[in-house]
C-alpha cells in the first residue's frame, strides 16, 4: 500500500523514569524525550495533550468541580435526612452512580470515586462528553483538526475495547486500512503500575507486554505499506509512594463545619477547599500553611502552573501534598496505592516521555507540545522543519 499512515498511542502514565533505563521500541522509536507534565491527573492532562493549550485555557481540570445549579446530582438532596450508612454503601453508590449517568446524559469518563454522597450536589463533573470524538472539549482538539481537515482517522479507546483488544485489532487495522491517522488510547498501564511500582520484576513485564504489543502494530503496518510513522506518548508518571497522610482527620480538628464553613475535595496528591466565610479562610489557610505533608499553593504560582480559573469552580485553596505522599484516606478511596501521580510538575518521577519515529523538533518539552507535533504529522499544519528520518543506533552502542 503507498498510503502513508500515522500511529499515534497515548499510553496512560508511561513516564519517563520507567523507559528511560530501558529498551522500549528504541530501534523503532529512536526519537525520544521526557515531557514536563501539567500539575493535575489525567484529567486535566490528557485534554491538554490533545488540545496544546493548558487546564485554565481548555477548562478541563480535576474530575470534580463546584457548580451546584448545574450539578447531575441535584436531586441526591432528597436523601439527605437518611441515616449516612443508607447512603454511603457501595450498593447505595452504585445505584446512585448509574442513575446520575443516565439523568445527566454524560458520555465521559464517569466516577463518582468515594466523594461523599452529601457532598455531591455541590459538584459537578468535568468530563461531560467523549474527549476522543470530535467536539469532546470546549475547545477543538486534535480530534476535531482531523475533522476539519479532512484527516481520516480511526480511534480505539477505553470506550468499547480492553488495552488487549485494542493491540489486537490494531495491527489487522494498521494494515488494512485507509485512514492517514490510527488512534489508540492505552489505559490500562496507570492501573498496573499504581499497584506495582515498587516492584520492578512486574513493571518489566507489563512494560514489556505492551512493548511486545506496539511492535505487532508497527510490524504490521510496515509489512503493508512504506510510510509508516509512530509516535508513543503520555500524560504522565508515577510516583512511588512512601508515605500517607490523613489530612481529612487533621483539618476536622479546626473547629469549622462542612458545608457551613467550607466544602473540601480529599484527591489523592491535593485538598482543595471551597471557603464561605473570612474566618474558614483564614483559619484553613493558617492551618495548611503549617502542615508539613504538603504546600498551600500560592495563586501566583497556581497561575504559572496553567491552573488557575478565575470563578474559583476548581478550588478556592489548594494544598498539595509533597511527591511520594499520598493524602489517604481520600474522595478518590482508601486503598494505600503503592504509586500516584497528581504532584508537582517539577517532580521528576512525573514527566511524561514523547517517543517517535522520526525527528522531532528539540524545541518540544511539555506535554502541550505533542498536539502541534501531532498535527504537524498529519499535515494539518506548518512546522519549522521536516522530519526526516534519524538514523537508528546499533543495538548495545555505547
Ligand atoms: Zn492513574
Amino acid at each position: 500500500m503507498d498510503t502513508p499512515l500515522s500511529i499515534y498511542v497515548l499510553v496512560d502514565a508511561l513516564g519517563w523514569e520507567v523507559v528511560r533505563n530501558r529498551r522500549f521500541l528504541d530501534d523503532i522509536l529512536p526519537d525520544r524525550r521526557w515531557l514536563t507534565t501539567i500539575l493535575g491527573y489525567s484529567s486535566g492532562a490528557i485534554p491538554t495533550l490533545l488540545s496544546g493549550r493548558m487546564p485554565s485555557q481548555h477548562g478541563h481540570w480535576n474530575l470534580i468541580y463546584l457548580d451546584p445549579e448545574r450539578s447531575p446530582f441535584r436531586w441526591t438532596r432528597a436523601l439527605a435526612p437518611l441515616p449516612r450508612p443508607l447512603v454511603e454503601n457501595r450498593v447505595a453508590r452504585r445505584v446512585l452512580k448509574s442513575a446520575a449517568r443516565r439523568l445527566s446524559g454524560y458520555s465521559g469518563y464517569f466516577s463518582l470515586y468515594d466523594y461523599p454522597v452529601a457532598h455531591l450536589p455541590y459538584f459537578d463533573l468535568t468530563e461531560k462528553r467523549d474527549i476522543y470524538q470530535p467536539g469532546g472539549l470546549d475547545c477543538p482538539s486534535l480530534f476535531d483538526a482531523f475533522c476539519g481537515g479532512g484527516v481520516r482517522y480511526e480511534c480505539y479507546t477505553y470506550h468499547g475495547h480492553t488495552d488487549a483488544q485494542i493491540l489486537e485489532a490494531a495491527p489487522q487495522r494498521a494494515a488494512v486500512t485507509d485512514a492517514r491517522v490510527l488512534f489508540l488510547y492505552l489505559s490500562g498501564l496507570d492501573a498496573e503500575l499504581h499497584w506495582h511500582i515498587h516492584d520492578p520484576e512486574h513493571v518489566k513485564r507489563t512494560v514489556d507486554w505492551y512493548e511486545a504489543g506496539l511492535r505487532r502494530v508497527w510490524e504490521a503496518a510496515t509489512r503493508a505499506r512504506s510510510d509508516v510513522r509512530m509516535f508513543v506518548f503520555s500524560d504522565h508518571g508515577m510516583t512511588p509512594i512512601r508515605w500517607t497522610c490523613d489530612l481529612r482527620r487533621d483539618v476536622a480538628t479546626l473547629g469549622l463545619s462542612v458545608p457551613g464553613d467550607y466544602l473540601p475535595a480529599y484527591d489523592s496528591t491535593m485538598a482543595r477547599f471551597w471557603v464561605w466565610n473570612d474566618r474558614a479562610r483564614r483559619v484553613l489557610s493558617e492551618f495548611l500553611a503549617e502542615h508539613p505533608c504538603g504546600q498551600l499553593m500560592t495563586p501566583a504560582e497556581l497561575q504559572r502552573l496553567g491552573v488557575a480559573f478565575e470563578d474559583g469552580r476548581y478550588y478556592h485553596l489548594l494544598f498539595l501534598l509533597k511527591p511520594g505522599m499520598l493524602l489517604c484516606p481520600s474522595d478518590m478511596g482508601a486503598v494505600r496505592f503503592a504509586g500516584m501521580h497528581g504532584y508537582h510538575p517539577s517532580e521528576p518521577t512525573a514527566d511524561a516521555v514523547l517517543l517517535a519515529s522520526v525527528a522531532v523538533d528539540r524545541g518540544v518539552d511539555h506535554i502541550t507540545g505533542v498536539h502541534d507535533v501531532l498535527l504537524e504529522d498529519a499535515g494539518l499544519r506548518q512546522g519549522a522543519r521536516r522530519q526526516d528520518p534519524i538514523p537508528v543506533a546499533p543495538v548495545g552502542g555505547a
